[in-house]
């Protein structure tokens, strides 16, 4: 099936876009085939300084905006995502991979988040402290500045809109640099802001060399705000640039996603949600459920049941609606993933499903089979760190603490998710596991009035809920006689 590209590559700066001329440039590939969909402009330091300059008027242009008008805006876009969702939809899986279903999946959980955020702008309340007659003290919030924000490619849509739907509505500025290996989806989701009446000054679009640009906002005192969603190691990397400015953080970092089923759970449900939870996005996903601790008593039947159903998994190109999975982003993901494998059944692990490349018509792509190794050692590089591919690693488990020994001994601390029929037992487990998020027989933790974040090397700060509006504000008391 072909489907063409339908979108304009280009740097945004103060209402004028910036092509690819007179610049370096990164070239967009299709991991589904591994072909070129276009070349993307890079900024210079130029471009950067520009843009910085933008965010300060842009600034202090919305600041002074009312709620009415970010509300607008923001409900505004909402509505242009939903009508333009089949061609925004195709983008996300032409340069990122994802099925078309998951893209429009992500399309409308943007547009959800666009809408909650423009009716929590005006419930930004403040306190009026208790105080003698003739004298006022207030505590009021304040959009905390210029923002910036870098993306990730594994949701090209989604996580470009968190970054932008919290600080529009919080009244900030933002400059944002989405990934490189998937721009198009971002510059469409900033054009539905646009065109629903965002001043031009308030959100820019930059891309470049990841390093350079953040060392280059960072630097600058213009930027008060950084939000990251990426790996362990450049979040640490950023936090460091970032408080030489002592700049507030959002850092959305890794994780490594424990499951804990016991003995009586409801399997069949239990594998209904976990299968393609586990799969979506072929594994790309921070949230991904990842460590399986299962109970021994149904060990062998939900390892067996779970590497059948995982083998039966169509895997191909997003854009056919027969496929379940597609594939891995970059080239850089298959390899990593190749290695996890290798060095986990050198240490005793076994295949149960897929532990190779394929899957797809095009030899090509960067396709990685849905795989599931069970008795993984505990010293397994896979078992330690993040894999971001389509891994499921396997363990029995005898007692309660065991499970939870087990899924807290990681530095990670983002999703993790439970599986039991005892609700006393369900009700420990939720206080108990050390996770920004936890999912007690559900894989659904997210949703546009929750905030997303984790805790230990797993970042800091939310998004989305009215703590994603919060994280882009600060405070200030007034005290009046
Ligand atoms: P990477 O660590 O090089 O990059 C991760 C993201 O950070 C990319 O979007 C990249 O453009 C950006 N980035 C890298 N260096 C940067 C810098 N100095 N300043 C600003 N942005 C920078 O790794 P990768 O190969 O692209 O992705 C693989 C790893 O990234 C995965 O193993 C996973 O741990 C992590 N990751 C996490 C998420 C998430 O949702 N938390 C998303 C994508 C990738």
């Amino acid at each position: 099936m072909s489907q063409a590209y339908e979108t304009s590559l280009a740097l945004y700066i103060d209402g004028e876009r910036i092509g690819a001329a007179g610049r370096r440039t990164h070239t967009v590939i299709n991991p589904a085939t591994g072909r070129a969909l276009g070349e993307l402009p890079l900024a210079t330091p130029a471009d950067l300084d520009r843009a910085l300059d933008t965010a300060a008027r842009g600034y202090r242009i919305w600041r002074a905006r009312s709620a009415q008008e970010r509300s607008s805006v923001l409900a505004g876009a909402a509505r242009l995502l939903r009508e333009r969702i089949d061609k925004i939809a195709a983008i996300a899986t032409l340069e990122e991979g994802k099925t078309l279903i998951e893209a429009r999946g992500e399309l409308m959980m943007a547009a959800n988040l666009f809408d909650f955020y423009s009716a929590e702008v005006f419930r930004v309340y403040g306190r009026v402290l208790v105080r003698p007659a003739g004298m006022l003290s207030r505590v009021v919030k304040e959009p905390v500045g210029p923002v910036a924000a870098f993306c990730p490619w594994n949701f090209p849509i989604g996580n470009p809109a968190r970054k932008l739907g919290a600080a529009i509505g919080a009244g900030c500025s933002i400059i944002i640099k989405p990934p490189e290996e998937a721009p198009g989806s971002a510059i469409e989701v900033l054009n539905c802001l646009l065109d629903a009446g965002l001043p031009k000054e308030v959100a820019t679009c930059v891309f470049g060399v990841p390093d350079q640009v953040s060392r280059h906002l960072l630097a600058s005192p213009v930027i008060r705000k950084v939000s990251f969603t990426g790996s362990v190691a450049v979040g640490k990397h950023l936090m460091k640039l970032a408080a030489d400015g002592v700049k507030r953080t959002t850092m959305e970092l890794g994780g490594h996603g424990p499951v804990l089923v016991f003995d009586d759970a409801d399997l069949g449900r239990a594998l209904d949600l976990l299968v393609p939870h586990k799969f979506r996005n072929c594994g790309q996903v921070c949230v991904s459920p990842t460590r399986f601790y299962i109970q021994e008593g149904i060990y062998d039947r939900f390892v067996n049941e779970f590497a059948d159903r995982a083998g039966k998994l169509a895997v191909g190109s997003g854009l056919e609606a027969s496929n379940q999975v597609g594939p891995m982003a970059n080239p850089r993901r298959p390899e990593a993933v190749e290695s996890f494998v290798a060095d986990a059944v050198k240490r005793g692990a076994r295949v149960a499903a897929g532990g190779e490349r394929g899957g797809g018509s095009a030899a090509a792509g960067f396709f990685f089979r849905p795989t599931v190794l069970c008795d993984v050692p505990l010293d397994a590089r896979v078992m330690n760190e993040e894999p971001f591919g389509p891994i499921a690693l396997m363990r029995p488990f005898k007692t309660f603490d065991e499970a939870i020994e087990q899924a807290n001994r990681l530095p990670y601390g983002l999703a993790a998710y439970c599986f039991t029929e005892n609700g006393r037992r369900a009700l420990l487990l939720g206080d108990a596991i050390e996770s920004g998020m936890v999912g007690i027989n559900t894989t659904m933790i997210g949703g546009a009035d929750s905030p997303f974040g984790g805790v230990k090397d797993s970042g800091h700060g939310s998004e989305d809920g009215p703590e994603g509006l919060e994280a882009c504000m600060v405070l200030k008391a007034i005290h009046q006689a």
